[in-house]
């Protein structure tokens, strides 16, 4: 067919088509339906706590509102002030829109500069808040947080699993990596700081000394004959060991091509964390006690990490770990987040584990816990062989199971008010 005659056809039909498709009417419906005019108007009536002890200590949140919708949200790690935080935050909350996210985050952040705000409990408790109003603002809209967050880039969020072993001594060590290598991972975490190592031969310095850095070298040696060539591994030293023992370590594990080697030093003094990453090829991985953008800056200006891991329920929620991201994406620098926290915590790091580009993988810490975990929430298990699928549900996508929750709540303390 000749194209001229195609034009002239289509031309002549094209009001034809119009008509039959009501293309303004369509449109007008689309923008009537999704007007943002027609979103519930919330306003928030109370915000309350629960603390929970699984891996650590855990601060749950809820935000409710004069509409019964409710969000939950979570946090971790520098929880243990979180409740006082928050009853101290909830003045200020009350009566708000809970859909301005970000205006309620930064409002209080700056609100608490002279009270701790720059990190720790202050910011981890504010992290809980801001992913409970995420959870909010994605049930009100009818979308999953990750659509709010720029929509998604994966379907699904590969994990690792912190393997609880690497031990050649240890008895349980060859049953537990069966056990995570049925589960389907394809990535593990070790741990090989040892503060029982009878070669250390002070309580207090860390400075390794060779039969302690040879026992390091035997773990990780022991872990990559155990798993196949392709499991990845990674390693953690907990920020314990001075400099000296880091570069050491370090270069002693260049041999097993790590995933990464994760805080070799503490996290305080950047320049040092960027010497050890200068000194060796071990992948060097930080940030898990770092917190806002403003904990990150120094790292990714300096060069001090290959990969960084912000833990999206303490260094500031959701819009911040993506605002890190995005801050580390213009270094090529990928993110593989810490997360210790329940299915809750977990999805809500998912949403922006899903919208970013550069992240290479999520944490999961809760193999001596499995039975707690696969009940935590109405969804039951969310993990199908070591990958979350991202959810379509509005809102974080997942709902507590109170039955099973308060199994690990800490004796004597509130639940939720009650
Ligand atoms: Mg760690």
């Amino acid at each position: 067919m000749k194209l001229g005659m195609t034009r002239r056809r289509f031309v002549s039909r094209a009001p034809l088509l119009a008509g039959a498709l009501s293309l303004p009417r369509l449109a007008a419906a689309v923008q009537a339906a999704s007007s943002p005019y027609r979103r519930p108007r919330l306003k928030i009536t109370d915000v309350r706590t629960a603390l929970i002890r699984a891996h650590g200590l855990q601060l749950h949140v809820r935000v409710y509102t004069d509409q019964g919708l409710i969000g939950q949200g979570e946090a971790t790690d520098a929880a243990a002030g979180g409740v006082s935080l928050l009853a101290g935050m909830r003045p200020r909350l009350l009566g708000q829109d809970p859909l301005n996210v970000d205006y309620l985050f930064e409002s209080l952040r700056t609100a608490g500069i002279f009270a701790g705000a720059q990190a720790g409990q202050y910011v981890a408790a504010l992290s809980a808040l801001e992913i409970a109003l995420w959870d909010l603002a994605g049930k009100a809209l009818g979308l999953p947080i990750w659509q709010l967050l720029g929509g998604r880039m994966r379907d699904r969020i590969r994990l690792y699993c912190d393997a609880q072993a690497s031990s050649p001594d240890d008895p349980q060590a060859s049953q537990r990596i069966q056990r995570v290598l049925e589960l389907g991972f394809t990535a593990v975490k070790i741990d090989i700081d040892d503060a029982a190592d009878p070669m250390r031969w002070d309580r207090v310095n860390w400075t390794a000394s060779n039969a302690e850095v040879d026992n390091m070298v035997r773990k990780v040696r022991f872990m990559r004959e155990a798993l196949p060539a392709r499991v990845d591994l990674a390693v953690d030293m907990h920020g314990r060991y001075d400099l000296v023992s880091a570069r050491r370590v370090a270069r002693a594990l260049e041999e097993f091509r790590l995933l990464w080697l994760e805080e070799p030093v503490p996290p305080e003094n950047v320049e040092a964390m960027r010497q050890v990453r200068a000194s060796t090829s071990t992948p060097i991985c930080c940030g898990e006690n770092l917190y806002l953008r403003h904990g990150f800056r120094r790292v990714l200006e300096e060069g001090a990490a290959d990969i960084i891991m912000p833990d999206f329920q303490k260094c500031g929620g959701l819009l911040e770990g993506r605002k890190i991201a995005d801050m580390a994406h213009t270094y090529y620098v990928p993110v593989a987040p810490h997360c210790v926290v329940s299915p809750i915590g977990t999805m809500a790091s998912c949403h922006v584990c899903a919208a970013i580009p550069n992240f290479l993988i999520l944490e999961w810490h809760w193999l001596p816990r499995l039975e707690l975990w696969r009940n935590f929430v109405r969804e039951g298990e969310i993990i199908e062989k070591g990958f979350i699928a991202v959810p379509e549900r509005p809102g974080l996508g997942v709902e507590m199971n109170e039955e099973a929750a308060r199994k690990a709540q800490v004796p004597g303390t509130s639940w939720f008010g009650s």
